[in-house]
């Protein structure tokens, strides 16, 4: 007997009859003979309008407080879905996260999940009922109720996979799988069959929104093999498994990109050692995510240097950033919210040189300008101007020809 963990997103469950669309996949599931586990997400933009609500009556609305709220959207979808699925005729029992025994950190909006107890979601699988869990939440170690962040049942769901030992987390959503670009961008792009954690979580930090990063980190961290798939069509979707459990691998996987950062220059600063950390420093303390980073050459002993944050970081990165370029002697610095980042990913180029270089020379062709550049072992990222972000994209896999199927073997030869 297998045991399934379903997560089903917002737009999955954003109304009634949607609802009972979903409860007569999750009946048809353990029908076929399978321990069904669900974890729900708020209906539609409940999670939005709660916070919308909140800023209505507090202008800096309490972490905890604010927390106890946004749990309330998911709390309705698992009633809901357990009532509908008990008139179909199974036994469903719902279970808010601290019910389920998820234990996390006291970080309130981004908490982290710390222990995954043994508790009433097990039991009631024993006893043959399908169990619904709200997701994003649990409690703290403080016993306060906690958020696990934007987009954070996904993590619920693949926490509770790896907890059942589940034979696997699907994830349905209102697309069919992980795409090599954006769909509603690039109109050729190309549903992607299976990919390799190290490339979901590339593609995720990159812009990918199909999975929260973090569930990512966790699912590769304990090895739940996820299934990304539509809610409303029965085909297949992408599946994220471990690097040997590819049977083969596309040389890229696919193009990310990013309008959620901004651009920062720290202006002539002094060319010495120990400059960096003290511009670094300061940022990090403040809890602000840097992204890339790039030091110009050094003209006349002062140097720029240029990094990305998240734009929504930008109202309390600027003190820190006032505070930081005078104590370095800098002549100041800028801000530029107006940039994106494009990123092509893919385990093949380890194996196969020349993929940066196509890119560059791709948005070269376009007349793009790159001002940022950075690399992982996996990943290529450039930094353009946020008004060329999807004609970057779409020259891209165009030249990368990743609506075709471009596959590696081992020995890292290239085969289409
Ligand atoms: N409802 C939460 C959000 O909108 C969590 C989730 O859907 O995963 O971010
Ligand atoms: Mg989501």
């Amino acid at each position: 007997m297998a045991t399934i963990v379903q997560k089903y997103g917002g737009t999955s469950v954003g109304d009634p009859e949607k609802l009972k669309h979903v409860a007569r996949r999750v009946v048809e599931t353990a029908n076929a003979g399978n321990r069904v586990c669900v974890v729900v997400s708020a209906m539609g933009h409940t999670t939005d309008q709660l916070l919308e609500l909140a800023s209505q009556v507090s202008s800096a609305p309490h972490p905890r407080e604010l927390d106890v709220l946004l749990t309330s959207g998911e709390r309705i979808s698992m009633a809901l879905l357990a009532m509908a699925i008990n008139d179909l005729g199974l036994e469903a029992v719902s279970f808010t996260g601290s019910q389920a025994g998820i234990v996390t950190d006291t970080s309130h909006g981004k908490a982290r999940i710390v222990e995954m107890k043994r508790g009433r979601v097990h039991d009631a699988l024993d006893e043959g009922q399908i169990a619904i869990v709200a997701g994003f939440q649990g409690v703290s170690t403080d016993k306060d109720i906690t958020t696990l962040g934007r987009g954070g049942s996904d993590t619920t769901a693949v926490a509770l996979a790896a907890s059942l030992g589940a034979d696997v987390c699907e994830i349905y959503t209102d697309v069919t799988g992980v795409f090599t670009a954006d769909p509603r961008i690039v109109p050729g792009a190309k549903q992607i069959p299976r990919v390799t954690f190290e490339e979901m979580l590339e593609l995720a930090a990159c812009g990918a929104r199909v999975l929260a990063l973090r569930s990512v980190e966790y699912a590769r961290n304990h090895g739940v093999k996820i299934h990304v798939r539509s809610t409303f069509v029965p085909d297949e979707g992408t599946w994220v498994v471990k690097e040997e459990d590819m049977l083969e691998q596309a040389i890229i996987s696919g193009v990310a990109h990013d309008t959620g950062e901004a651009k920062v220059t720290i202006q002539a600063v002094p060319d010495q050692p120990g400059v960096a950390g003290r511009v670094f420093r300061p940022l990090a303390d403040a809890g602000i995510n840097i992204d890339m980073i790039v030091q110009n050459s050094s003209a006349a002993g002062h140097t720029d240097i240029s990094f990305t944050l998240p734009e929504n970081d930008i109202e309390r990165a600027e003190p820190v950033l006032e505070e930081l370029a005078r104590s370095v002697a800098a002549t100041g610095y800028t801000i530029d919210p107006a940039i994106a980042k494009v990123s092509v990913i893919g385990a093949g180029m380890r194996s196969n040189p020349g993929v940066a270089a196509a890119v560059f020379e791709s948005l070269a062709d376009a007349g793009i300008n790159i001002e940022i550049i950075s690399t992982s072992s996996i990943r290529v990222s450039c930094v353009v101007s946020a008004d060329e972000v999807e004609r970057a994209v779409n020259v891209i896999h165009e030249r990368l020809k990743l609506a075709d199927d471009v596959y590696y073997d081992a020995g890292g030869e290239a085969a289409a």
